[in-house]
């Protein structure tokens, strides 16, 4: 199902004029709003009427989480604060949070985007969608809970924690869609098998999962543990939170709201801008946001965009897997490593759970990397032999994956931390030195 066909499926010479008279219309009134874009531009040479087509759109300055740290935390709205009907800010995962006002028409818009996503998972009015993302600053809940609505389902607001509680309702509700962290869905899952009560008594059948990276492999893990569809769902505060982009029925790259949110892909280095399918830095623009619209906003994601049309019928375009943020690569002896290369060796291989956390630190100047896995029940063994070999296996999986070597460990079921809202899967301790 596709909720504003008009806008999903409209052609690409149309979608660029829509975009080029949105964004022409934000670059005016970002210019004439707000005062640092103005100041950015006039250093740059650029005026609104230099944007005439979207190729345009390089000639406009870069904003980045420092500006938004920098201006905090009001700086960078255009419209008077008695505008404002809402405050978010991120969840901090690398820092401070960043404040973002949204007017009631960005809310609107919000949940127009969100709409697309729960509708193109197949999820509708008859429906009771559980969102245990967080409720609160963080985008996850409150996101997810105004696209329910919009689409009419039956919104559980859940929030995470409470996890025993969650299962009940899940269950005694009739659960039909899950909207959390590919993390916590992983948590759910065995909570769900622990409290005994029959897969079939629940009617989960649809997951609506983010705000983190996830892999293919923890895709297929979490579709066979809850026994569900499970589906990507993008965003993030800045933006709007998520509802920036989704997967549809064929789970063939993440459909992004493009007459909202225009990307980019640029080098994440330079700056410069990519040719189309290559794997760069994510960059949106939003033409549609009232409150604080963002121009060329540097999301540090890495992905690329492909703009053929789905078998869907979209012809949005679609980002493959987000492989991890720029600043989430870890470099180990030189060699640059993402938790989710790890994470799809993990989940590769049968004897482990989708668990595992990367520890890396510097003794005597040269760098150590630990990988800690968790091996599933039914494999652990007092046998050191078995271990050694399963050991063995791992490490190198993950060389010839990553081209260095880890130290794996290898630990009990259900030692490693489990995640409520997003999993920290990294620790570096070279930076605390
Ligand atoms: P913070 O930057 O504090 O984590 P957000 O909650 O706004 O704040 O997080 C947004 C970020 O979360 C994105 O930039 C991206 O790195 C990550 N993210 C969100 N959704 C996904 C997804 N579906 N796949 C991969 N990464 C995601
Ligand atoms: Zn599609």
């Amino acid at each position: 199902m596709i909720w504003n066909e008009t806008m999903e499926c409209m052609s690409r010479d149309d979608m660029h004029r829509l975009q080029r008279i949105r964004l022409q219309r934000t670059v005016e009134r970002v210019y004439h709003n707000c005062e640092p874009y103005r100041k950015r531009m006039q250093e740059k040479g650029v005026a609104p009427n230099d944007i005439r087509s979207m190729d345009d759109i390089v000639k406009l300055p870069f904003t980045s989480k420092r500006d938004l740290r920098d201006y905090y935390p009001f700086g960078l709205l255009c419209t008077p604060m008695s505008e404002i009907v809402r405050l978010q800010a991120s969840s901090g995962t690398t820092g401070k949070p960043v404040v973002v006002g949204y007017t009631r028409n960005d809310l609107n818009i919000w949940g127009e985007v969100g709409a697309r996503c729960f509708t193109a998972y197949g999820l509708g009015r008859n429906d009771v969608i559980q969102v245990s993302y967080g409720y609160g600053l963080f985008t996850g809940g409150l996101g997810a809970h105004v696209a329910v609505e919009t689409i009419g389902g039956a919104v559980l607001p859940m929030s995470s924690g409470n996890t025993e509680k969650q299962i009940m309702l899940m269950h005694d509700f009739g659960a039909v869609g899950l909207a959390c962290t590919p993390s916590y869905a992983l948590y759910l899952a065995d909570a769900l098998l622990d409290s005994g009560i029959p897969r079939e008594e629940f009617k989960l059948k649809t997951g609506a999962f983010g705000a983190e990276p996830w892999t293919e492999g923890m895709r297929k893990e979490l579709q066979e543990k809850l026994g569900i569809k499970a589906y990507d769902l993008y965003g993030l505060t800045e933006i709007i939170g998520p509802g920036v982009g989704h997967e549809c029925e064929y789970q063939d790259g993440t459909h992004l709201c493009e007459d909202h949110f225009y990307p980019e892909i640029v080098d994440p280095a330079t700056g410069e801008p990519l040719p189309p399918g290559a794997t760069g830095e994510l960059v949106f623009s939003t033409i549609t946001k009232d409150g604080m619209p963002l121009l060329r906003f540097r999301t540090r994601d890495l992905t690329s965009l492909n703009y053929e049309t789905c078998r869907c019928g979209r012809t949005s375009v679609r980002m493959s897997r987000i492989l991890g943020r720029c600043d989430d690569m870890l470099i180990v002896r030189g060699v640059n490593v993402f938790p989710s290369q790890v994470e799809s060796v993990i989940c590769e291989i049968p004897q482990l759970e989708p668990h595992y956390l990367l520890i890396v630190d510097r003794v005597n100047n040269l760098d150590t990397f630990e990988v800690q896995v968790e091996v599933k029940d039914a494999f652990f063994s007092d046998e050191m032999s078995k271990m050694l070999e399963l050991k063995k296996h791992i490490s190198h999986r993950l060389q010839s994956v990553l081209g260095i070597s880890p130290d794996v460990k290898l630990s009990e079921p259900r030692s490693i931390e489990r995640s409520q809202g997003k999993a920290r899967r990294v620790i570096d301790k070279r930076i605390l030195k």
